[in-house]
């Protein structure tokens, strides 16, 4: 059987189905079996907790580092504290089973520690509530399936991939990924491209339809799955994988080459990342600096916001790995897609029009300036830090958050701490309302980066993630190509730099617009920067001035797929 998805990791993955399904923690149908056997099932429990934590902060240890695998091994040491088993014992006596016990003591402490305000105090809050699902999770015998250890050739299949579950994955066994929902410019997407891990979305009901050990194809390029199929049939796959990781190998003699268009003119080639851990892997693929870093990522599968201590050493990491080279870092983008739980942010109609990333950054200052200090504190290590904020529709936005961004200075001067006092404040143009006026938020800040994914959904008005419409979805359509058009327009005639973060950076069919354009800088996935700069390579000036000309001819996106893929 042939299932057709969204591709939207490239590459062709042959190998064994293990379906992944979220643990539900809900304890609501579980009844007490009496105080002596729930004292028991907690004891034991707590046993499976303290074995399988000590062995994940093992491995850790041995793959990430000493610091990262303390934290697992301080989760221990809390929950064997003789006060909180106290409270749990005490709460059981009282009649609850041992999931209520445990959701209870965790929930209050959780409270307590949050409220405090110290950041160690607010981290063990954040501890606490690992602890309660993970505990959760072993009493309910709904522990997560393990990804650590795969065997070879696995194809994960998840309803939605998260930024938790690729933490510790074991990457290299990892053949392929398929998930149920998701468009090509949705987190799972760009974690699997983060990973170079061929991968499909939204192909309806997979987890339940696909068996454990069934073998599967997956077509990343074409978006396709195959489920049953002949000897021949796998080793036409066998063969088109080998001749994708040849072309792919072809690609690496673009890494240490300049960014230049075939008459010398040169151009920034960044990489988008989502955690510290990613810069190595870009700066590796060849990236000159990070064009963009979504920091929601830190912020999300967890239960309280990172500590400034915490975002501070992220930034600083990525500020070091890059050794000088500029690392733009995106303020907190939730909303819309991204939701954050314990940011309680209330249901909306329109989540996507929604109070989400600027709009929400601006009305929760506390959270807004806990980030900004740390992206000042960062910026001191290597002078290389910028700072963008997502969604602009207004002046009023700019100006808003660079008077949050000096009170935080005046307040890290009185501290006698370190920061850049000269960080630069630059803006993603995502909105239609930030390309119509685009000359007037170039005099407020000092660059822009173009946001496709956010300027194609709106511009269009096309929810960029649901499967139905996602033929409307369309960065080739006049309406997004004359947007860009003119946002470039603007900021060269405001004479401040202007980059592209968005998956339209690496279209090979939109590098001659952009390069006539002028784009200073194009942000890609780590896995597109030499396919990019091998793009940029290709084209001369005057050719690509030409196929400009005949693509802004066209009265439809279908044309323009036309005229640029001849
Ligand atoms: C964009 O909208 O183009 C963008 C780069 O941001 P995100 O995909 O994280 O919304
Ligand atoms: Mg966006």
């Amino acid at each position: 059987m042939t299932l057709q998805g969204i591709g939207a990791s490239d590459g062709i993955g042959l190998g064994k189905v293990l379906p992944v399904r979220p643990a539900s923690l809900d304890y609501s149908a579980v009844v007490s079996g009496g105080p002596e056997t729930e004292r028991s099932r907690l004891t034991a429990a707590i046993q499976r907790f303290t074995e399988t934590t000590t062995a994940m902060a093992e491995s850790l240890r041995a793959d990430v580092g000493e610091k990262e695998s303390e934290i697992l091994t301080g989760q221990v040491v809390m929950l064997s504290d003789p006060f909180m088993q106290s409270q749990m014992t005490d709460c059981i006596d009282g009649g609850q089973c041992a999931e209520a016990a445990v959701d209870q003591v965790c929930s209050s402490f959780m409270a307590m520690f949050a409220g405090v305000d110290d950041e160690m105090m607010r981290q063990r809050a954040t501890d606490i509530g690992d602890i309660r699902s993970r505990m959760l999770s072993i009493l309910l015998g709904r522990e997560a399936t393990d990804l650590s250890r795969l065997p070879e050739n696995t194809v994960l299949v998840v309803h939605d991939l998260t930024p938790s579950m690729t933490v510790g994955m074991d990457r290299q066994h990892v053949a392929a990924i398929v998930t149920e929902v998701g468009g090509r410019t949705s987190h799972s997407a760009i974690l699997a491209r983060a990973m170079e891990v061929p991968a499909v979305l939204s192909v309806a009901n997979v987890v339940d339809t696909l068996a454990e050990g069934q073998d599967i194809i997956v077509d990343g390029t074409a978006g396709v799955v195959l489920t049953e199929f002949d000897e021949t049939t796998r080793q036409q796959y066998e063969a088109k994988r080998a001749e994708y990781l040849h072309q792919r190998e072809l690609l690496n003699v673009y890494r240490d080459r300049p960014t230049v268009d075939a008459d010398g003119n040169h151009y920034g080639l960044y990489a988008n990342i989502g955690s510290a851990a990613e810069a190595q892997a870009a700066a590796d693929a060849g990236a000159e600096g990070i064009g963009l870093f979504r920091t929601e990522f830190l912020f999300m599968d967890r239960t309280a916001a990172p500590t400034e201590e915490e975002q501070y050493e992220a930034y600083a990491a990525v500020a070091k790995t890059m050794a000088g080279k500029e690392v733009i870092i995106r303020t907190l983008d939730v909303g819309g897609d991204k939701a954050v739980d314990y940011l309680e942010m209330e249901p909306e109609e329109n989540p996507f029009l929604g109070h989400r990333a600027i709009r929400y950054c601006l009305d929760r200052a506390d959270l807004f300036r806990v980030q900004l200090r740390a992206l000042l504190r960062a910026g001191a290590v290597g002078k290389n830090i910028k700072i963008m904020l997502p969604l602009v529709t207004s002046v009023e936005e700019i100006r808003k958050a660079k008077a949050l961004l000096e009170e935080c200075k005046t307040e890290l001067q009185a501290e006698g701490k370190a920061f850049d006092a000269e960080i630069s404040v630059g803006i993603m143009i995502e909105t239609p309302a930030a390309a119509w006026i685009a000359d007037l938020l170039a005099l407020e800040c000092d660059f822009f980066s173009i946001g496709t994914n956010d300027l194609t959904q709106y511009t269009m008005a096309v929810d960029r993630g649901n499967a139905k419409v996602a033929g409307l979805y369309d960065t080739l359509h006049p309406a997004v190509l004359r947007s860009i058009r003119s946002v470039i327009a603007a900021a060269k005639a405001a004479k401040i730099p202007v980059g592209m973060c968005g998956e339209a950076a690496a279209d090979p069919r939109l590098t001659p617009l952009l390069l006539t354009w002028g784009l200073d800088e194009f942000s890609v996935s780590a896995s597109s920067v030499l396919a990019t700069r091998a793009q940029i390579h290709r084209w001369h000036r005057n050719d690509a001035e030409i196929v400009t000309e005949h693509a802004m001819d066209c009265a439809t996106a279908a044309a323009v797929a036309e005229r640029l893929s001849q």
